[in-house]
């Protein structure tokens, strides 16, 4: 069985109905394009903002929460299960300041 490739941003599988593109020679999620630059403002309060189709983004890495992967909750907030030490890092750090 063949891997997924991983996208260059995100680390995430790229799944075949993922839109996709290619940054520095790496593939990488078209959504994951954009998602580099709103980083100083991930450091604020988190919120699951929602995509067009009402799925929530994780607020660490920006993706999508899709309905069959795995979750986990961090404080009021969704993220991804790989992404929750990095929600805690930044919960404390917010709530430290
Ligand atoms: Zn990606
Ligand atoms: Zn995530």
């Amino acid at each position: 069985m063949a891997e997924s490739p991983r996208c260059g941003v995100c680390g995430r599988p790229v799944l075949p109905t993922d839109a996709t593109t290619h940054r520095q020679g790496l593939l990488v999620h078209v959504a994951c394009v954009g998602a580099r630059k709103p980083e100083a403002k991930i450091d604020g309060p988190m919120k699951n903002r929602r995509d067009a189709h009402g799925l929530p983004l994780c607020p660490v890495c920006d993706q999508r929460i899709g309905v069959t992967e795995a979750a986990a909750r961090v404080g009021e907030y969704m993220v991804h299960i790989g992404c929750t030490p990095e929600a805690r890092r930044r919960r404390d750090r917010a709530s430290s300041q």
